[in-house]
């Protein structure tokens, strides 16, 4: 048998920046594996997405070997320190959302089409341009099945195919504390303040704007069954002019599911990214969630990679832990995002007024006792720490709500006005 006959497979499927972060990451940690890279260029990628956490920087010097001058040149990346939050709740015009040093105090803001070119040099991997008509898993192997009917069968595929065709469906959630499901995008040049994500309420929704040193993005993230495109337009537009912006291109309009998935990993099919899981992208968390999914699913890696037979680590039981693992993840970061709405903003609107009751009506229907009680938890937490001397104390700080700190809490809770 030939070395690689011996090999194990694996599969990314996606060309997105989900796919290609995972596929990186493989060829970086894992060069034992015999790496499909599997997508069907005539599908195009979501093609947004250049706000991130702090767990990215370094992850991502890590797969390049790039510094940030590098990444500079390369990617337009600016540090991201903050998101500066505008006319959110009613007692503060603006306040900050700073990243706290548990990792990095920053982020990246950065262009989602050179993130994709440059991690591109960083896969090591049989690429298939094919769509993939049927994925079957028996949670021991990945049975892929090609338009042309020719078939891959592989040890281990991460699914970041990008939103599911058909929501609801019988594997998925919907994630209805979050009252937005559309955007319209816009690109303008490059501005002066770009070391925050700007976040500004308005009457419709709230406004993005993501500062790369070539060019800015400008997305109004609304919900569609409350207020018409044209209404959208009119207001992104005004608030351009207010802003003295000259749109470049064409505008881009987006709707898209919160959702996530019922079950993340069957024990053979780890699903990622926006086939994974979706929240709008108030506080930018998808790819800092795709990261953590791919940290998660490298454990996976590490044993497929060691063992000749699937270890223990693989038995049911486990693969029902890691799923409820990922699943909680996901709702604290849902709790998280929602919260932002629940005290609605300066604007006496119908999506305001439907955004904070919505906020609390879902509040009340949610049934995870543990994961209210954490939450509660952190709202305290972050309530008391007004009171005391703030960054000195930040160490001393143990739990985190899916990576957000008590600061965060306290920077978020008293500025919409949700402490008194
Ligand atoms: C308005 C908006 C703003 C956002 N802003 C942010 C942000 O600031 N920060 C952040 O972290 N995230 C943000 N996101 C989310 C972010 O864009 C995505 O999480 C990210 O781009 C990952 O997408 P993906 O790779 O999962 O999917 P996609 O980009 O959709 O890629 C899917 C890939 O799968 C391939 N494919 C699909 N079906 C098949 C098939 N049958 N056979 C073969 N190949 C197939 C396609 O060709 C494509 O390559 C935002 C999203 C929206 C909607």
């Amino acid at each position: 048998m030939s070395v690689k006959e011996k090999q194990k497979k694996v599969a990314v499927i996606g060309g997105g920046t989900a796919g290609y972060m995972a596929a990186a990451h493989i060829t970086k940690h894992f060069p034992c594996f015999d790496l499909y890279h599997i997508y069907d260029s005539r599908i195009p990628t979501i093609g947004v997405g250049e706000g991130t956490q702090a767990n990215f920087p370094d992850w991502l010097e890590q797969i390049t070997g790039l510094d940030f001058d590098e990444l500079q040149q390369r990617c337009y990346v600016t540090r991201k320190f903050a998101i500066q939050f505008e006319n959110w709740g009613t007692k503060n015009k603006q306040f900050l959302h700073n990243f706290h040093p548990i990792k990095k105090e920053y982020g990246y803001h950065i262009s989602a089409k050179s993130l994709v070119n440059l991690l591109e040099e960083h896969v090591s991997a049989t690429r298939i341009d094919k769509k993939i008509i049927d994925i079957k898993s028996d949670g021991i192997s990945v049975h892929l099945t090609f338009e042309d009917l020719t078939k891959l069968d592989v040890d281990l595929a991460f699914d970041a195919s990008g939103f599911p065709k058909a929501l609801p469906n019988s594997d998925s959630t919907e994630i209805s504390l979050i009252p937005t499901n559309a955007a319209l995008i816009h690109r303008g040049s490059a501005v002066d303040f770009n070391s925050a994500t700007r976040s500004i309420a308005r009457p419709y929704g709230w406004i993005f704007i993501i500062p790369l040193t070539t060019q800015t993005s400008y997305g109004y993230v609304y919900n569609n069954s409350i207020n018409s495109i044209s209404e959208i337009e009119a207001d992104l537009n005004q608030f351009l002019q207010e802003e003295n912006v000259k749109p470049l291109g064409e505008a881009k309009h987006l709707t898209f599911p919160n959702f996530m998935r019922q079950t993340f990993f069957d024990g053979s099919l780890f699903k990622l990214g926006n086939a994974a899981s979706f929240l709008e992208p108030l506080e930018a968390t998808a790819l800092g969630v795709t990261l953590a999914q791919i940290c998660y699913g490298s454990h996976y890696l590490k044993e497929l990679s060691e063992f000749t037979d699937r270890s223990e680590n693989f038995a049911p039981s486990k693969v029902k832990a890691s799923n409820e693992f990922l699943t909680t993840m996901l709702w604290k970061v849902a709790l998280f995002v929602g919260w932002h709405y629940a005290c609605g903003s300066c604007f006496d609107t119908e999506f305001w007024h439907f955004a904070k009751s919505n906020f609390n009506q879902e509040m009340k229907n949610l049934k995870n006792e543990t994961l209210l009680r954490t939450f509660k938890r952190c709202l305290e937490a972050g309530s008391d720490l007004n009171t005391q001397l703030f960054f000195p104390k930040l160490d001393s700080f143990r739990e985190t709500f899916a990576g957000f700190t008590p600061a965060s809490f306290c920077e978020i809770g008293y500025g919409i006005g949700y402490y008194s």
